[in-house]
């Protein structure tokens, strides 16, 4: 038996057409079952759905032997053990700063100031300022990133950002970029020896998935 960690949502959503053109169809749906361990019409492949942050855990500890998650994710939690053979580009997004319109974002940051910035991602923002020169104060949210530059709690915050609807619903602009984030197949390294064939066939399924649909994001 082969297990898919997949988590509901964008990824779900985007991963199915993948799944499909692989021949792979989830019996379920995750939106109406309360199930979280979901079968396919293969019998040895089921999916089983986690939490977006919890995919490289249960792929790292074998919970599951393949998941999908988005680079995000993969680099706050290091990626340690996994196997991470292809990018699939979906769940596409950038990683930025944003702040408040009225906030001089380039004169703090020329004049050396020290900047709080409230994120997620505190590994990606504390490597980035880091590389830039800037003095941050990091504090961790888990969510509503977008709340903290308007109650004055943070001066920026580092949050993914797709279409931008977000950030200027809530009077914040965009003023960096740090990385492009889309999500990635990720495989239990000591269940691609001992399940070889079976991963290796899902692996290439996805594969020749993607080299179907090459610009289905553009
Ligand atoms: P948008 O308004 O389209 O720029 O989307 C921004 C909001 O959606 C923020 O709250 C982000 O945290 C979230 N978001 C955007 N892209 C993704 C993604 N690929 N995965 C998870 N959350 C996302």
């Amino acid at each position: 038996m082969i297990t898919l960690a997949l988590s509901k949502g964008r990824i779900f959503d985007e991963t199915l057409p993948l799944l499909r053109a692989a021949g792979i169809e989830v019996l379920e749906d995750p939106e109406t079952s309360r199930k979280l361990i979901l079968a396919t019409n293969k019998a040895d492949l089921r999916v089983v759905l986690v939490r977006a942050t919890d995919v490289p855990t249960y792929v790292e500890y074998g919970g599951a032997d393949l998941g999908i998650t988005g680079r995000d994710t993969l680099i706050e939690h290091g990626g340690q053990g996994l196997y991470q053979p292809l990018d699939l580009d979906i769940a596409r997004c950038r990683i930025s700063v944003a702040v408040r319109k009225d906030f001089d974002y380039a004169s703090a940051v020329r004049q050396g100031s020290r900047l709080r910035v409230a994120t997620k991602y505190v590994a990606i923002a504390r490597d980035f300022f880091a590389t830039k020169g800037v003095h941050v104060d990091l504090i961790k949210l888990y969510g509503s990133m977008e709340l903290a530059p308007l109650t004055g709690l943070a001066d920026a915050i580092v949050d993914l950002v797709s279409t931008g609807n977000t950030l200027k619903a809530n009077d914040l602009v965009e003023v960096e970029t740090i990385m492009d984030i889309s999500a990635r197949l990720v495989v239990n390294q000591a269940a691609l020896k001992l399940k070889q064939a079976a991963l290796r066939q899902t692996i290439d399924g996805f594969a020749a998935a993607l080299r179907q649909a090459p610009d289905r994001n553009s």
